[in-house]
């Protein structure tokens, strides 16, 4: 074989991806060139539909051509099967006597008993299986294996994005009708609290796209209809675009002013006006200029790029939506609950603005950033692994408890009933406001600190009715995930003004810009990292880019003057890095002065505390950081090397961990003996059944996200600073998880009383 060869041949057709004239042409090409230079007599493509847990053969060089599109093997069944159930390869020189194999009548693969079958995969995601076979006397070899086996991982990229290309091409499916039978009741995960009964709108774009395109393929749209289109879709993202602005200042600012730009895009306008003028009908002219663009974002490997391609698909969907529908509703979206494969932080933004009920998110892991900004949204979110769920028909009435992670299909009155009543009994604004004491005290009367985690300046409405002491976490990253570009040192103040403004006179803490890991700037991180949460990110991608670093921090300085303004930087892991960042905001200082512009000359510079290599060094960096901001998210998943954003070790994510409670008890310590203020951040803070634990160590300063500034702060109020160093002692002498378990107060939800 050569294999050599064939490598360059296949990062090859990837560049073809983007001239390609159609995705079957591409599949095609790729099994002749393996199978001329592996020398094989059949080269096979089949790929993986996850939804029916079936391959289907896509392309053959050397099998029947006919059986391409009817082979369907469901998964395990077969060794081609097997190879993708089991993800590994599979290699047998007398493929027909294996007690797996399948025959199908008319292939003509019985010839070929020499059988090498490779699994495509991406990461984790089954993508389908490359097969190659010859006759028994050339079995395959280890080298051939090695080679079949890299081609198959180059493969995945390719594929991947062909399946979503050819998806459009595909015979619209009908609608789903009815309920999947057994579909009554499914548990999930919550991502973000809250409660919604409301009719399903299951979001898959492609088909979406596809059925429009459609609708009536009787019926002839002419240039005008197109033109009326656009003039349709264009009023309506512009009302769109000013909605979201008034709503989320901060977070929205390019939302739809993207799907603008493109729509004004004489380029993609004069290729649909091209196509209708020489005869295609308007839908299709659209949907084939859309899936053109698409098709080039997504050859690219770029983050940025694929969501491009995820604007264009929305842009497409709404533009033949209006050239086929005299429906004039923007918000087709409102008042349901989308269940959806697929969710951008962009689609967040817009479901949210667009007034959604709930999103539950089949299949995908949410990354921990979709869900903070669910919260910080009021979007009730559950995650589900229940692929059936995508096949609910669209109406049909669903519940979500997302404050459970239950979601209930078509549920009977008694369980609607039953919600409602809870409904009902849920405080709302109001009732937290009346409840709120004007400050947080212990039963035995001790001041406690109580302040706000601010992700969206739409967080800050609750925070400031409710009366917070401040900001202890102000997430800077958020108006720098949801836009196409670093946000310049201008637009950034402008945010961080409105957010020094709303707390006069209260400490107001900036966090840094926390990008990386699972908050991906899609316009930077392009190179995909083995381990994202152990990469380039956080302080350590502050410090490699010197210049936007040194950009936030003038305006978080600029929009602090006259503020009781703190600085924190986000996983600090030696002294050199703290000193290196606490320099960047001298020199800031400096140069504010020099210029003469308005800005903060003294602010507090603290420090994140959730790395385990702190722990060590608690005392020396209490000495030098005028605070620490303990963040248990973090703290927790590297102390315990338990992925936060990873449903199936969830159960390993332990707050009560006694690894855990000591370490956070020496960061407590050393913060107390050494004059260095001391805060807790992490979702620990609002978790009421380790308030006493937190109080019993020392710590006097909370940080929660609105919502649970009630319920925190009645738990403060419920404990004693000695009944809880005594509750804390003793949890810190035990060694053994379930020994503290057995310690733990229960968790409280806020009351009335
Ligand atoms: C933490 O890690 O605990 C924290 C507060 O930061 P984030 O959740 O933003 O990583
Ligand atoms: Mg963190």
């Amino acid at each position: 074989m050569d294999s050599e060869r064939l490598l360059y041949d296949i990062s090859e057709l990837n560049h073809l991806f983007r001239d390609s004239a159609s995705v079957e042409t591409l599949l095609n090409k790729g099994v002749d060139m393996v199978a001329e230079r592996t020398g094989a007599a059949v080269c096979s493509i089949y790929l993986y539909n996850p939804e029916k847990r079936e391959l289907t053969l896509r392309a053959t060089h050397g099998l029947n051509p006919e059986s391409v599109g009817r082979v369907r093997l469901k998964l395990g069944r077969g060794l081609t099967g097997q190879a993708l159930q089991e993800m590994r390869t599979i290699c047998v020189s007398d493929a027909s006597r294996s007690p797996n194999y399948q025959f199908f009548p008319g292939i003509f693969e019985e010839r070929y008993d020499a059988f090498l079958a490779v699994p495509i995969a991406r990461g984790l995601s089954k993508m389908g299986v490359l097969v190659l076979q010859r006759d028994s006397d050339h079995c395959f070899s280890p080298p051939d294996i090695k080679a079949l086996e890299t081609v198959a991982s180059q493969l995945g990229n390719i594929i991947e994005n062909a399946q979503f290309i050819m998806g459009i091409h595909e015979p619209p499916e009908e609608p789903a009708k009815a309920i999947p039978s057994g579909l009554k009741f499914i548990k999930g995960k919550k991502a973000a609290e809250g409660f919604a009964y409301a009719p399903a709108m299951v979001l898959d774009k492609q088909k979406s796209l596809t059925l429009l395109v459609h609708h009536d393929d009787s019926k002839k749209y002419t240039l005008e209809d197109f033109h009326h289109a656009v003039a349709r879709t264009e009023s309506q993202l512009e009302q769109l675009q000013e909605q979201v602005e008034h709503k989320l200042s901060d977070a929205a600012s390019l939302i739809f002013a993207a799907h603008l730009m493109i729509l004004k895009d004489r380029d993609f306008t004069g290729k649909i006006v091209g196509k209708i003028e020489a005869g295609v009908n308007a839908p299709e002219a659209v949907a084939e200029v859309a899936t053109g663009y698409m098709r080039n974002f997504l050859a690219s490997d770029s983050g940025y790029m694929r969501e491009k391609a995820n604007d264009i698909e929305d842009l497409a969907i709404r533009l033949v939506n209006n050239l086929v529908s005299r429906d004039d509703d923007v918000e087709a979206h409102r008042d349901h609950i989308i269940i959806t494969r697929v969710l951008f932080p962009s689609d967040l933004l817009k479901l949210s603005s667009e007034g959604v009920s709930a999103i539950i998110l089949v299949g995908g892991g949410a990354t921990s950033h979709i869900s903070i900004l669910a919260r910080s949204l009021a979007m009730p979110m559950v995650i589900a692994d229940t692929f059936d769920l995508l096949k609910v028909p669209d109406g049909t009435p669903l519940l979500v408890d997302a404050e459970m992670g239950n979601v209930f299909v078509d549920p009977d009155d008694e369980v609607v009933e039953k919600f409602w009543v809870r409904q009902r009994a849920r405080l709302t604004l109001d009732d937290q406001k009346k409840l709120m004491k004007p400050a947080t005290t212990t039963a035995d009367g001790v001041r406690v600190q109580l302040m706000a985690n601010i992700n969206l300046l739409t967080d800050l409405k609750v925070a400031t009715e409710l009366n917070c002491d401040g900001v202890g976490l102000y997430r800077t990253e958020f108006p720098f995930i949801v836009r196409t570009n670093f946000p310049s040192e201008a637009e950034q103040y402008v945010i961080y003004r409105k957010l020094v403004e709303s707390m006069p006179d209260k400490p107001v803490t900036f966090r840094t810009l926390d990008a990386g890991g699972d908050k991906i700037l899609s316009y930077y991180h392009d190179i995909k990292e083995q381990n994202p949460a152990l990469g380039m990110r956080s302080i350590r991608f502050s410090l490699q880019n010197k210049s936007i670093f040194a950009e936030q921090v003038r305006a978080i300085l600029r929009a602090g003057a006259g503020a009781n303004l703190r600085i924190m930087f986000p996983m600090i892991s030696s002294l050199d890095e703290f000193h290196e960042a606490r320099e960047v905001v001298r020199e800031s200082i400096d140069q504010l002065a020099q210029q003469g512009i308005e800005h903060n000359a003294k602010p507090k510079l603290g420090m994140m505390v959730e790395l385990p290599a702190v722990v060590d060094l608690a005392e020396d960096f209490a000495r030098e950081a005028d605070f620490f901001s303990i963040g248990t998210n973090d703290l927790i998943q590297f102390l315990l090397a338990v992925d936060r954003t990873n449903e199936a070790v969830a159960d390993f994510y332990q707050p009560h961990h006694p690894s855990v409670l000591r370490t956070l008890n020496r960061i407590a310590r050393a913060a107390l003996e050494n004059d260095c203020d001391l805060s807790i951040c992490g979702d620990m803070a609002h978790q009421t059944q380790y308030t006493p634990f937190l109080l019993g160590i020392g710590v006097r300063m909370f940080s929660v996200d609105p919502i649970f500034l009630l319920r925190t702060q009645q738990a403060i109020a419920a404990t004693s600073i000695k009944d809880a160093e005594a509750l804390a002692k003793t949890m810190l002498s035990k060694s053994r998880v379930s020994d503290i378990v057995a310690l733990l107060p229960t968790q409280t939800t806020p009351t009335s009383q």
